[in-house]
């Protein structure tokens, strides 16, 4: 038998070895034969290969060659395993369902901490092909992404990430259930893209900027923080009130600032 590859630090390494939440996260994810299932980063197979099992068929995305071999030649007896070599921030998972010929994808995984916001950006650009989510991720991430108006932690991820889904935190999972452990606790949250008819129809671009700005300076006035974008007499026609901090504000109401400019 080959013995376990060396964790890479730069590619965000940390294999998940501890069989209950291994179990844990399959049963949550809750695999059918008629899914198509897509992992990030299966590493050595920790959550692949329960997954295979139960699915019959995968599709992983991996961006370290090294461990593509071993994990091929471990699926044999298990299931089809299909195994993308990129980065997953290049991956159009849009076009890969089409491809598919399915509605939908359902994508889990032990993500690689260093990139987990820009991979949960790029999930939401993809949100309308996407079924379901279930990743692991830092507990301090998963507690931004959940957070609602008047938390501390409320602030960019946690508008970007609910208004295209619900965010469901589930359980956490401690450093010592990984090889080598991080340095933080982990946390697995479930995320359902909204369906059609509840999500926002702001532009996109104008979107990301209102949010980015507003809460580029937590204490300033959305006034002060917008004034790049907007005035305060705009601000006001939204219903807002422009000396009001963007951390008291709903996630609609970025959604109402962001059409502004239509309007
Ligand atoms: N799923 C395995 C587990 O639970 O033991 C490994 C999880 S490890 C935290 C993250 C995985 O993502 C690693 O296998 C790493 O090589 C891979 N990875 C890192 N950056 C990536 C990227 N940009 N695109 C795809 N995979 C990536």
């Amino acid at each position: 038998m080959n013995a376990p590859a060396r964790p890479k630090k730069s590619f965000g390494q940390h294999f998940l070895h501890e069989r209950r939440y291994i179990d844990r996260i399959v049963s949550v994810i809750a695999p059918r034969a008629e899914d198509f299932l897509v992992e990030i980063g299966p590493g050595e197979g920790a959550l692949t290969f329960p997954l295979l099992a139960a699915a019959g068929k995968l599709t992983a995305i991996e961006l370290d060659t090294d461990l593509i071999p071993t994990l091929e030649a471990k699926a044999a007896s298990v299931g089809a395993l299909s195994i993308v070599h990129a980065d997953v921030l290049k991956v159009d998972f849009t076009a890969m369902a089409q491809r598919a010929g399915v509605a939908r994808l359902r994508i889990a995984g032990n993500l690689p901490y260093y990139i987990s916001s820009p991979i949960l950006f790029h999930c939401v650009d993809h949100a309308a092909a996407i079924a379901d989510m279930h990743f692991m991720l830092q507990k301090e991430v998963v507690d931004r992404m959940a957070a609602e108006p008047g938390s501390k932690v409320y602030g960019r991820l946690s508008v970007m990430l609910q208004l295209a889904c619900r965010v469901e935190p589930l359980f956490d999972v401690p450093p010592g259930a990984f090889r080598p452990p991080p340095k933080v606790d982990s946390s697995v949250v479930r995320l359902v893209p909204l369906p059609a008819d509840a999500r926002h129809d702001a532009d996109p671009a104008r979107l990301h900027a209102v949010v980015k700005a507003a809460f580029a300076q937590r204490r300033k006035t959305l006034g002060n923080a917008l004034r790049q974008l907007m005035d305060a007499d705009a601000i006001r026609s939204a219903g807002i009130d422009p000396k009001a901090r963007a951390e008291v504000l709903a996630p609609m109401d970025f959604v109402a600032l962001a059409k502004l400019r239509d309007a």
